[in-house]
């Protein structure tokens, strides 16, 4: 028994597969999700999604969006999500210092848009920890190497 797993963004379908397990970070918290799970209807965080099939595992940075579960179909409608080998980890981390700059310098103001600024941050922090988790270690967590 497999799940009829699909996540697409506004510009694209992201993945498309029959897969075996699905981790994904509601706003409840993460929840795995098996084949005959109960039925899901949710809001998505900015976080990581972990998608298990055959043994092998793909990682996606996703900024949040709208998960449905029924009948072994999953379908996300993100925000944005890119594959773990998509993410560009410079653009993300330039991206996420230019927020850190604009909200230390404006702190004071009232116009701010610290909503989409504090969003922003949260598309760029869920990149970096997908990216730095996994780029390269397909396997699983990179393993630090005391020096
Ligand atoms: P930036 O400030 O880096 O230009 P942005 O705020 O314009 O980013 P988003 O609105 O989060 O970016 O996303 C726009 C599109 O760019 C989406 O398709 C998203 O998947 C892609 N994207 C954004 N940042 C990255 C990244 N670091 N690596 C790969 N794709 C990215």
């Amino acid at each position: 028994m497999k799940i009829k797993f699909k996540i697409a963004t506004p510009e694209k379908v992201v993945y498309e597969d029959e897969v075996d397990e699905v981790i994904l970070p509601t706003q409840l918290g993460e929840i795995g999700v098996l084949p005959n799970h109960l039925p899901i209807v949710s809001s998505l965080s900015a976080g990581e999604i972990l998608i298990k099939k055959d043994g092998q595992e793909t990682h996606l940075a996703v900024s949040g969006g709208f998960v449905e579960f029924n009948n072994n179909q999953m379908t996300i409608l993100a925000d944005t999500a890119e594959r773990v080998e998509e993410i560009d980890e410079q653009r993300a981390e330039a991206a996420r210092a230019r927020v850190q700059e604009l909200l230390s310098q404006q702190r004071d103001r009232e116009s701010v848009d610290f909503t989409g600024l504090a969003a922003k941050m949260e598309r760029e922090l869920a990149r970096l920890k997908v990216a730095r988790k996994y780029k390269g270690h397909k396997a699983g967590p990179q393993i630090k190497v005391e020096e």
